[in-house]
């Protein structure tokens, strides 16, 4: 029989989703356990662009002080696009705080802060199966340095990323829990960190550029002027592309890159998808990457990861002192994803299943004809108000465009009906099939208007 060590929560992961929650948890007083399947060493090392937004409002169980040392660039202000097609560049002006990050130094920080608030970590602990006791999920099974251990406690939290084992793992059948997973659903993305011997002149932005096919896009993120995290990543709708050989390709063309040393490489999947319906189940619930919450067109991750860790946190801390880790006990948490994010980053998803069958070059053409606060606002707000005299220079500006112009306004209004609807997310699991229902109606519009194959 392996041992059994026994607590309030399970934590599994020591990412950001994971960290924030631990560390909330703690702050409350529970007695919470992290398990990481990498040595300590290791664990924070994440694949990643590094880029920040919205760290000066991150909760306040991990406020930014205590990660301030890793912002390596607070410059960057804006998204620069670069468009070959039509030889173009444009600045979008990114609004709220932004910054690029040593992405080790802030998983460091955060693993600290929730250490620091008295979480334990249990570090090269590779957790394999869930434990299940009448549909209610009681521990996890894993191995630490190669011996069978199970952990029992009241509430599971999994934060074990895009690809989480805990998911395959658990029976969710009978539950709200959200299964209508597949990896097309997600991006498939690969970074490297390289050191160049000059600065370069554009260090204030986030450099995209798209790559030969729609689904794909190249980044160039300034850490500092002389460090630049490169990142390629593809929608998995599409035939893989091959990323290492597609960033070789765009570094060769450009001078800046000439003497460049490679410091550090990784790649990993990112969920842009829309956030799990529900992530909840019976003594479990799933945070960050593991349950979708990152916004599906940046493909920005953390932030989503830090919020949805503290809300998760809030609702396990009420549940355990109410006794009743129950699905409507932990239904809060959906709620509270939902209200903030969530549907925005819903929303947002149509945009990117609208890039899935329409022309890269043509999609360009109309970006550079579209005023940038516009599509800034778009991107970050979820929507933008067009005004009759917009709508009429732009459509003037894109003539070239006018089909695809028309797509993108009936899109528009197809995304707000959506975005609506999940202002609407029920107040309880037994409103949930209605309300889902509901909003897949607003879906079958969407693959109408996009003419996509369906995403879900
Ligand atoms: C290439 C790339 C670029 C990105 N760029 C950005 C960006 O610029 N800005 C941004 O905001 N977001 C970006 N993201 C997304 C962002 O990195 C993620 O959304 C964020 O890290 C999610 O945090 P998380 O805590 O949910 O998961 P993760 O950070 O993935 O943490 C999961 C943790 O769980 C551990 N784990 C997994 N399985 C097990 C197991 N079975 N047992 C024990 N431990 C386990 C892992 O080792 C890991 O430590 C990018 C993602 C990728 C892949």
């Amino acid at each position: 029989m392996p041992p059994v060590q026994d607590g309030d929560i399970i934590v599994v992961g020591a990412g950001t989703a994971g960290s924030y929650a631990a560390a909330t948890m703690a702050q409350a007083g529970l007695d919470v356990q992290v398990l990481e399947r990498k040595p300590e060493s290791d664990a924070g090392h994440i694949a990643c662009g590094d880029a920040l937004k919205g760290a000066d409002e991150f909760p306040e169980s991990v406020p930014k002080t205590e990660f301030d040392e890793a912002i390596t660039n607070p410059d960057v202000d804006h998204g620069r696009f670069e468009i070959p097609s039509v030889d173009t560049v444009i600045d979008i002006p990114v609004p709220g705080e932004l910054a690029v990050i040593d992405r080790l130094d802030f998983g460091k920080s955060i693993i600290e802060a929730a250490q620091d608030a008295g979480a334990t970590y249990v570090f090269n602990t590779v957790v394999t199966d869930v434990v299940q006791t009448d549909g209610q999920v009681t521990g996890v099974v894993a191995t630490r340095n190669g011996d069978p251990e199970t952990y029992e406690a009241d509430i599971v939290i999994d934060a074990a990323g895009a690809l989480s084992i805990l998911q395959d793992k658990a029976d969710l059948e009978a539950t709200t829990f959200d299964t209508n997973v597949s990896y097309k659903q997600f991006t498939s993305a690969y970074r490297e960190v390289l050191e160049v011997p000059e600065p370069v002149s554009w260090d204030d932005a986030l450099v995209f550029k798209p790559t030969d096919r729609a689904e794909g896009y190249i980044w160039y993120f300034p850490r500092t002027p002389t460090e630049i995290n490169v990142g390629v990543g593809f929608q998995m709708t599409a035939e893989p592309m091959k990323l290492v050989q597609a960033m070789k390709t765009d570094l060769e063309a450009r001078p800046e890159f000439q003497d460049a040393t490679v410091v550090d490489k990784l790649g990993a999947a990112i969920p842009t998808r829309r956030p799990y319906d529900s992530a909840v189940a019976p003594g479990y619930m799933a945070v960050g990457d593991a349950a979708g919450h990152v916004n599906p067109t940046t493909g920005g991750g953390i932030a989503g990861a830090a919020y949805a860790g503290y809300y998760a946190a809030n609702t396990a801390v009420s549940a355990i002192e109410n006794g009743d880790v129950s699905e409507a006990a932990l239904w809060d948490y959906n709620e509270a994803v939902m209200e903030h994010f969530g549907g925005r980053y819903a929303s947002l998803d149509v945009y990117n299943i609208l890039t899935t069958t329409v022309e890269v070059e043509d999609l360009m053409g109309l970006l550079t004809s579209i005023p940038a606060e516009k599509v800034s606002e778009a991107l970050y707000a979820g929507t933008a108000e067009f005004g009759w005299g917009l709508k009429l220079r732009t459509l003037l500006g894109s003539l070239s465009h006018w089909q695809l112009l028309y797509r993108l306004y009936q899109t528009k209004s197809v995304a707000d009906r959506l975005l609506a609807q999940y202002k609407k997310y029920p107040e309880t699991p037994a409103d949930f099939e209605a309300w889902q229902a509901q909003r897949d109606e607003i879906m079958e519009e969407v693959y109408t208007v996009t003419g996509a194959d369906p995403k879900y």
